[in-house]
């Protein structure tokens, strides 16, 4: 789960990690009574949305101006008439993909004396298993572009579970980012707050980009992106109160809501199966018949028929789908129920792309029957290989 840079920077705040003082807003008039609360002249109206790159964009609106979604302002009066200009106006980044996003808040933030631009993030490597930290002095910039044109100014410091992070990992850091004299113990003070943070939280990532060295050789967190592992969020209500709805896939939320694993995909064969590992030998299959995968889609082991009915609307909703393949291998899940979710999902959406079932295990003669006897077109089949062969067949046929 992604939160706003305002929210990532109250819980790093919280931690004693420093960033600049800033408030969100809703409206430029609140982005006002936010800039009169803050030390001025100078501040930074920030436009809030999921997604990185904003100085950087442009508005699709010509009334929002072209100056980009992060604006360094002089007054109050700016601050609200740039905030004015943002708020319901539309942002693409590199990272929104071409229909951008609207922005909604603003985060105004009190103006910081930059003398250098560094990078730091904080995130579970899987190949070493390990959490990591990275960091570059080519901070400010697109990381990925560091990496893929000069990786070397990228260095990586793992840390070692059982002993956790040290004074000498921080260092190590703060030498590689070119830091001296006091800056270094700031910087591993720093480090060690954002350690805690990211273990306490559950956190996946804690990206600062930039982070900043400033004109009185402070060290602060300019920007942040932070992201959190969706499996411990159970642990944490307090960060998923701070979910932002209008973000998220509204496919993959509506999943969420069912508990049900879906993630989309660019393909043209919706899947429904039960659990993870059955799901990805079921995309496997259909890509070695020459489908392509629409998404992945776990209903679980003990669904109900209406989180099958849910799961059906669900890969119905992505107009890519042109049929469906239904894998199931009933152990807690009753074939038959399956069957009657199938049923009442296809008779609600009114189907109109071939559907290919395959059931085994628990009652599968009688969800077998319950499907031949519904009057719907559906194409039985009898194992993994001869259902992904029908699915793509008929979908190249339908075509
Ligand atoms: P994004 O990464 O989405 O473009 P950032 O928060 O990194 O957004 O802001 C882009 C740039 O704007 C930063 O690299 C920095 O130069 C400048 N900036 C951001 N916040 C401030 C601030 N509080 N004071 C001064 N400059 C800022
Ligand atoms: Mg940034």
């Amino acid at each position: 789960m992604n939160i706003h840079e305002y929210q990532a920077k109250e819980i790093l705040r919280k931690y004693g990690v420093t960033v600049p003082n800033g408030k969100v807003a809703y409206t430029a008039q609140e982005a006002i009574e936010a800039a009169q609360a803050l030390a001025g002249p100078v501040y930074v109206v920030k436009s809030q949305i999921h997604a990185g790159g904003r100085g950087k964009g442009t508005f699709m609106q010509a009334s929002a101006g072209d100056k980009g979604g992060v604006r360094v302002v002089k007054g109050i009066d700016d601050v609200g008439t740039n905030a004015g200009q943002m708020l319901g106006a539309t942002l693409v980044t590199h990272q929104t993909g071409p229909d951008g996003k609207e922005v909604k808040r603003v985060y105004i933030e009190e103006g910081c004396d930059i003398a250098r631009e560094l990078y730091l993030s904080i995130l579970v490597d899987r190949a070493c298993s390990r959490i990591i930290f990275m960091a570059s002095t080519e901070g400010g910039m697109d990381i990925e572009e560091v990496a893929a044109h000069t990786p070397e100014k990228i260095i990586t410091v793992d840390i070692d579970p059982a002993s956790g992070f040290s004074g000498f990992h921080g260092r190590k850091l703060a030498f590689a980012l070119g830091l001296e004299g006091k800056q270094v113990s700031k910087a591993v003070q720093f480090m060690t707050a954002m350690y805690k943070c990211f273990l306490e939280t559950d956190a996946a990532m804690v990206e600062i980009n930039p982070l900043v060295v400033t004109g009185e050789g402070d060290i602060i967190a300019l920007d942040c992106k932070m992201n959190f592992d969706d499996n411990a969020l159970f642990r944490h209500p307090e960060i998923e109160e701070l979910r932002d709805e209008d973000e998220e896939n509204p496919a993959e939320l509506e999943a969420a809501k069912h508990s049900l694993n879906y993630i989309k995909l660019d393909g043209k064969i919706g899947c429904m199966v039960n659990g993870a590992g059955l799901a990805m030998a079921t995309m496997d299959i259909i890509k070695l018949y020459g489908g392509e995968p629409a998404n992945f889609l776990d209903v679980g082991g003990g669904a109900t028929k209406e989180r099958v009915t849910t799961a059906f609307k669900l890969i119905l909703s992505d107009p890519n789908v042109e049929g469906i393949l239904v894998n199931i291998f009933g152990g807690i899940m009753r074939c038959d129920v399956i069957a009657e979710g199938v049923i009442a999902a296809a008779r609600e959406v009114s189907l109109n792309v071939p559907l290919v079932v395959r059931l085994e295990g628990t009652n599968v003669d009688l969800g077998k029957k319950i499907l031949s006897e519904s009057g719907l077109p559906i194409v039985s089949a009898d194992n993994l290989a001869d259902a992904a062969e029908k699915v793509v067949k008929a979908v190249k046929e339908a075509a």
